[in-house]
């Protein structure tokens, strides 16, 4: 079995963001040779997601606006982990965002259904954070 590590790094210039990563994980199979197999690909922090949805930018607006409702960014008082820090908000939207996806790779490609795009969730941005992808397989 073969292994295969890399780390995708970003920056969002704004508090929240989503970017489209299903492109810059398949760049990353075919770099690693791996025909038949598992990708992880994860969050490295605690107030960023990965996972899996449409590619319609109707549907991350609806995003933005239910998880505020959920989890509103302000008044930042309301929450008790806000104590020395402002992004109590951005750890509750990266709980319901999830932390990470895994995807079967068949005949060297990501095996995902016809709607299925693969995106990075930023939730407390303006810095820098990474993602980790693991694949292992033949
Ligand atoms: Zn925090």
């Amino acid at each position: 079995m073969k292994s295969f590590k890399k780390e995708l790094w970003f920056n969002i210039p704004t508090r929240r963001g989503f970017v489209h990563i299903t492109h810059d994980i398949q760049d990353l199979i075919s770099e690693s040779g791996i025909q038949e197999g598992l990708c992880l690909v994860n969050a490295m922090h605690i107030t960023a997601s990965v996972f899996i949805n449409d590619n319609e930018s109707g549907l991350h607006q609806d995003y933005e606006k239910w998880l505020e409702k959920l989890a509103p960014e302000k008044p930042y008082s309301q929450y008790a982990h806000n104590g020395y820090e402002d992004n109590a908000d951005a750890h509750l939207k990266r709980t319901i965002m999830g932390r990470e996806v895994v995807v079967a790779i068949t005949e060297g490609r990501l095996d995902l259904g016809p709607w299925e795009a693969i995106f990075y969730g930023e939730f407390d941005g303006k810095r820098d954070k990474r993602v980790l992808l693991k694949i292992i397989g033949e």
